[in-house]
């Protein structure tokens, strides 16, 4: 009895104490895994990867495995987008009706607080390459030998459409994403919406670029066959791409009008890559200037600054003044605060100050700055 009390005892301790032990795997979540970002604008910043597959196409895990991934990572809205004509699986997972991993995805979300849309990854050779047609009705309409009548059908049903990873050097050796005659054509018709400017572990400069040039949506998204977890070292402290959605509200409606008027930013690799009208307000709210201070006799300014997103920003010091604890680099860790020590020379009621974004991507090789308000308390 006695030893068995004692027993419990230290159970309970070595429970409680590894229960409060911080897991600092370089990344301090106050929310586990989940993704976070502030809501800005007026809009709902939304959570979305719709670029995965599934057993029914290429991928390693039954679609059930995908929603439980989402819901891990805070994720608001998915799209199962299997390879209409590549079929690895199909000895031995016979999948007449192309519509059949949403069915499940959609089934296994029931009770999660997660949107599940309706997707299929239409798979030619360049041109046009991949491209994901999501918010679509019938995936089994889309199977058809010209991409073109495809692209007219996914149209058709209401989708929007994106090109898939256009510098993937199986289709593009030099990695380097271009129009063809074929894209202009599809953009002109108004069927092509968005571009992957990331997928997987690839960045394009160039599809950047085309984006902004053809005034198409800025994607991001995981492309994700095998697991979440191995794919991006989660567990320390790693994130998959996705695409931030400013969308009205939560709902599928909202985040397709979101999507065909191109208000999304890519969050990749600690990265933040979109146009500067929404960068600049996601990072500006996601630093929040807590206490601003003067300690007794000195002119240096001593500011606790709170970053409430999952982003850790690098920035770089564009004002005149000069800091007290850092160069002119100062790193803002997600999810926790820092302190920044600034010597503004006499003491003041308040003043400003520029830094520029470097994990920011607002046009190929620039970066966005933002402006930090400070009033002394
Ligand atoms: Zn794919």
């Amino acid at each position: 009895m006695k030893k068995s009390t004692t027993l419990l005892l230290c159970f309970l301790l070595t429970y409680c104490l590894s229960a409060q032990t911080p897991h600092d795997h370089g990344h301090s979540h106050s929310s586990g895994r989940k993704i976070t970002f502030p809501d800005v604008l007026g809009y709902k910043v939304l959570k979305c990867d719709f670029h995965q597959h599934s057993v029914f196409s290429d991928g390693s895990v039954w679609p059930d495995i995908r929603v439980q991934e989402a819901v891990r990572d805070g994720l608001d809205v998915i799209s199962l987008t299997e390879h209409l004509e590549y079929q690895p699986h199909k000895e031995d997972i016979p999948h007449p009706n192309r519509n059949r991993s949403y069915q499940l995805a959609l089934n296994s979300a029931k009770n999660q607080n997660l949107i599940v849309v309706r997707g299929s990854e239409v798979t030619r050779s360049m041109p046009p390459g991949h491209v994901n047609a999501i918010f679509i009705e019938d995936a089994n309409k889309l199977m058809d030998d010209d991409p073109v009548k495809v692209f007219r059908e996914a149209k058709k049903q209401g989708a929007f459409i994106f090109w898939n990873h256009p510098n993937w050097t199986s289709q593009v050796k030099d990695g380097m994403a271009k129009l063809t005659d074929m894209h202009r054509l599809l953009i002109k018709e108004g069927l092509l919406h968005g571009i992957e400017v990331v997928n997987d572990k690839n960045y394009s400069e160039e599809a950047l670029q085309i984006a902004f040039d053809n005034n198409l949506a800025v994607i991001g998204s995981s492309d994700i066959h095998g697991l979440i977890d191995w794919q991006y070292d989660v567990p320390e402290g790693g994130h998959r791409p996705i695409t931030l959605v400013f969308s009205k509200d939560k709902t599928e409606d909202g985040v397709k009008d979101a999507l065909m008027n191109g208000r999304t930013v890519a969050w990749f690799n600690n990265t933040l890559i979109g146009k500067n009208e929404f960068l600049v307000p996601l990072i500006e709210s996601s630093i929040v200037v807590k206490e601003v201070t003067y300690s007794s006799k000195t002119t240096v300014a001593h500011i606790t600054i709170e970053n409430t997103s999952d982003a850790e920003f690098v920035l770089e010091n564009q004002s005149d003044y000069t800091l007290h604890l850092h160069a002119d680099i100062v790193n803002i860790k997600p999810n926790t605060t820092t302190i920044l020590e600034v010597k503004t020379i006499k003491a003041l009621d308040s003043f400003n100050m520029k830094f520029k974004v470097l994990n920011a991507v607002d046009a190929p090789k620039s970066h966005p700055e933002i402006n930090l308000q400070f009033e002394v308390k």
